[in-house]
């Protein structure tokens, strides 16, 4: 066996991806699929294309690359790097957009490429991450966009809760769905594309009902994990699909309290000193920065209490737990979205798809 490992079920997770699509097909939705979490996983998408979802979606183009010869639309999610244009339009089928200066490198792209390229322009509602502040601006590039030969403006995008965790509301979707309006009337044409969020927005219309004029969401989290961004649980989708296991490799009676004068650890983190416990039990387990932060992690065992992490090593405080644990003991946790992120990017992690 190898450790640390993530345990990913696919049948949870398959049942969550039932369940979200029919759910937005019901709505007039079509949902993108956001494989980023999971960095484009060949099981995983597997199973997106065998329930028929149509539109995949990517913040990074190596994940986008990994869907070639797919046949379904490619969205990439994150606003490109100028430096990326060739091969977003290459591996990609449309992107979101704000800035007109990368607008028109694609449409050159596109040119070169003889593609047509889809670009989706992103509104910012108050989240302050990517997008155009105010309509009259966003009308402005909007017509900009328009203008250009080899692109299409097929829509405008918006993000929540992702920078300042502002959460979706009736008055800022509303607003959102105003500015999509706006920039129809100044074109005098309707624009397909009103992509409202992510999981957040998803959540918010289960508990307060469709708004219209929505017609795209981009999920991720809600179909691996069944929670939303604040993890509130979504009641209708299956939670720990992924969870971690990592091994014991030290487990001795210390003192709780160091020994010296302490300055900062290497990650600059002055280590507040609590109370004297005296002799506590302590695990190390192999798993550190390098795989996965731990305050992205919750042990099973609830009597285990987290102490400290360095790249290569965990300290828990198992004192307190009933079973008495040996060397070479593995030791499982439930994850947090940080965690399936960086568990899929760390080498150093084994992914176990468990069918
Ligand atoms: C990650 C991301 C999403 C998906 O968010 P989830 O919370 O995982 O559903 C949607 N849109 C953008 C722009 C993203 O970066």
């Amino acid at each position: 066996m190898t450790y640390p490992r993530l345990n990913i079920e696919l049948e949870p997770i398959r049942q969550n991806m039932t369940k979200i699509l029919s759910t937005c097909r019901q709505w007039g939705i079509e949902p993108v699929a956001v494989t980023k979490v999971y960095r484009a996983h060949p099981d995983i998408v597997q199973m997106l294309l065998e329930l028929g979802y149509t539109k995949l979606g990517d913040s990074r183009v190596d994940n986008l690359k990994r869907l070639e010869g797919m046949d379904v639309e490619k969205l990439l999610i994150r606003i490109p790097m100028p430096s990326e244009v060739a091969q977003l339009v290459e591996y990609a089928t449309s992107s979101l957009i704000s800035s007109i200066y990368t607008a028109k490198l694609i449409d050159r792209e596109a040119r070169n490429q003889k593609k047509k390229f889809k670009l989706t322009l992103m509104y910012d509602i108050g989240d302050l991450r990517e997008g155009i502040y105010g309509v009259e601006n966003l009308c402005k590039i909007a017509e900009e966009i328009n203008a250009l030969k080899n692109v299409e403006l097929c829509g405008i995008g918006t993000n929540m809760s992702c920078m300042n965790g502002i959460l979706p509301s009736k008055e800022n979707i509303m607003e959102f769905l105003e500015a999509k309006k706006s920039v129809e009337n100044c074109f005098g044409t309707k624009l397909d594309i009103a992509s409202a969020g992510n999981t957040d927005v998803f959540a918010f219309l289960l508990k307060n009902g469709m708004i219209e004029g929505i017609s795209e969401l981009r999920i991720g989290e809600g179909m691996i994990m069944g929670t939303d961004g604040g993890e509130g649980v979504i009641e209708m989708l299956n939670q720990d699909a992924v969870t971690l296991e990592a091994q014991i490799v030290e487990i001795y009676d210390k003192p709780s309290k160091p020994k010296g004068v302490a300055g900062v650890n290497p990650f600059g983190e002055k280590i507040e000193q609590g109370a004297d416990k005296g002799m506590r039990r302590r695990a190390i387990v192999a798993l550190g920065r390098q795989d996965i932060h731990f305050m992205h992690l919750i042990a099973c065992d609830k009597n285990i209490v987290p102490i400290g992490q360095s790249s290569d090593h965990t300290v828990l405080d198992v004192s307190d737990c009933d079973k008495k644990y040996r060397d070479g003991d593995i030791l499982k946790f439930r994850v947090k979205y940080g965690a399936i992120l960086s568990g899929f990017t760390s080498d150093y992690v084994y992914k176990n798809i468990i069918r």
